[in-house]
């Protein structure tokens, strides 16, 4: 059920959704996903579907996975990677594959501890892990690549958009009042441009540290 196999019956999966990205589907084929989810759900870690998290949080379906990191990627090296909203590490550690390094934040200390726990069992080296509050990023490691926000804000925080380096992006769920979409935001030469993706479902991001 953890086999190697189960990850490339996922892959195809993902494939067949629309993921084409050979390197987000090769990193996302060798990163053990049943790690990252609890014992009692393991068996269903290569599904494509949301799991509970604890906490009141939810874990994203491979599929979301995908898409944000190929989105995110946009068929660059990366450098650099800030990601908010941490959760149960697996898109981090997806993101961990196709960047130097990657630099998460979570505002649940609980789940910062099981992340340490998670990614040194899945031997991910590159991680730098932070609790506390995402919407202030990290300006001390800035400028950033990419950043994945991985939970729902009316907008990008102003801070993290600051953070960007030239030609990076920024990909996050905005809701709005028909629900919530993926945006990419990309620093361009002519300044920030936003677009509006696919509907996607996250939990808030909240303020302060829980
Ligand atoms: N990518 C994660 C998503 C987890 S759900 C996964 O697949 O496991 C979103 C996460 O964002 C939760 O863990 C939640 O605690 C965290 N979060 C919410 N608001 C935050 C904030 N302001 N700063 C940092 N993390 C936040």
């Amino acid at each position: 059920m953890t086999s190697q196999r189960t990850r490339l019956r996922m892959i195809e999966r993902l494939r067949g959704l629309g993921i084409r990205d050979a390197a987000v589907l090769a990193a996302m084929a060798e990163v053990p996903r049943h790690v990252f989810v609890d014992e009692a759900l393991a068996s269903r870690a290569y599904e494509d579907i949301s799991l509970p998290l604890g906490f009141g949080q939810t874990i994203s379906s491979p599929h979301t996975v995908a898409r944000m990191t190929e989105l995110a990627r946009n068929g660059r090296a990366l450098d650099k990677v800030l990601e908010i909203g941490t959760g149960c590490g697996y898109q981090t550690a997806v993101l961990a594959r196709l960047a130097r390094q990657v630099y998460s934040m979570e505002r649940i200390a609980a789940l910062v501890r099981k992340v340490r726990r998670n990614l040194r069992e899945a031997g991910v080296a590159n991680v730098h892990l932070r609790h506390g509050d995402g919407h202030a990023g990290m300006p001390e490691v800035a400028p950033f690549d990419a950043i994945v926000m991985t939970a729902a804000a009316p907008r990008a925080p102003e801070a993290l958009l600051g953070q960007l380096g030239a030609g990076g992006r920024m990909v996050l769920p905005v809701a709005g009042g028909n629900g919530q979409h993926l945006h990419v935001i990309e620093l361009t030469a002519k300044g920030l441009v936003e677009r509006r993706m696919d509907p996607v479902v996250f939990v808030p991001l909240l303020p302060g540290v829980g």
